[in-house]
């Protein structure tokens, strides 16, 4: 097992190209798996949810206390919803499910602990990737899910690498099998900003803790 700030460091890596080649195994295969797919927001799911409905059996699993503010974190549940229900009615042949992980900031303010002043895309982001995604895989173990993934990767401000290394660890730890992703290649960013349009989703300006909302605004907290 390596450090976290090793893990900060690992080189890029083609994980659209993993998918690809697994996506093209399951549909030779005519196998459709049951996917638990970790939903950060509404926009950066809208594109996942489109593309990966057509190859896995989908259930969207919003696990998110480092939203910490309450109200906040509503707002973007009730989004995510409002997508699903949406996207559910335009094309009824191929369900989304959804389930609502706990929400209590404690459990993010608990794993940041000590790497609160840390800068967006450090070391207190790994805290809280590996926080979700070992939910998420503890999640699908016990949903007997075939695989899991998250739509983290679809964000230019996020390492895929870093994702993908800590969903791996998770997987392994549950014996549940990581889906490697980076959606923000084949233009999945550009074609969620455009389905966020579409859908009139809100676009929140910060990632979601208190932390990255004073980065953006320019002041320390
Ligand atoms: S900036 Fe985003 S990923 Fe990083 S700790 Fe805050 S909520 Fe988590």
């Amino acid at each position: 097992m390596i450090s976290d700030e090793e893990i900060l460091k690992l080189p890029k890596d083609n994980f659209q190209k993993k998918l690809d080649d697994i996506i093209k195994k399951n549909t030779a295969a005519g196998v459709r798996p049951k996917l638990l797919l970790h939903s950060c927001c509404a926009p950066c799911s809208s594109y996942c949810l489109e593309y990966l409905r057509q190859y896995f059996d989908i259930t969207d699993f919003y696990y998110n206390p480092n939203i910490t503010e309450e109200a906040e974190y509503r707002k973007r549940t009730d989004e995510i919803k409002r997508l699903i229900t949406v996207m559910n009615s335009e094309d009824e042949t191929l369900p989304i499910g959804f389930e609502e992980g706990r929400y209590d900031s404690r459990e993010f303010f608990d794993a940041v602990k000590g790497f609160e002043s840390e800068p967006e895309g450090g070391l207190r982001c790994v805290k809280c990737f590996r926080l979700r995604l070992y939910e998420t895989a503890r999640v699908a173990a016990e949903g007997h899910f075939d695989c899991f993934t998250t739509t983290l990767t679809i964000s230019p401000l996020k390492n895929a690498s870093v994702l993908n290394h800590i969903g791996e660890e998770a997987g392994r730890e549950f014996g549940v099998m990581f889906l490697p992703s980076d959606f923000k290649k084949k233009e999945g960013y550009n074609r969620s900003v455009e389905l966020s349009e579409k859908y009139g989703l809100y676009r929140q300006d910060y990632c979601g803790c208190g932390f990255s909302k004073a980065e953006r605004q320019g002041c320390s907290v």
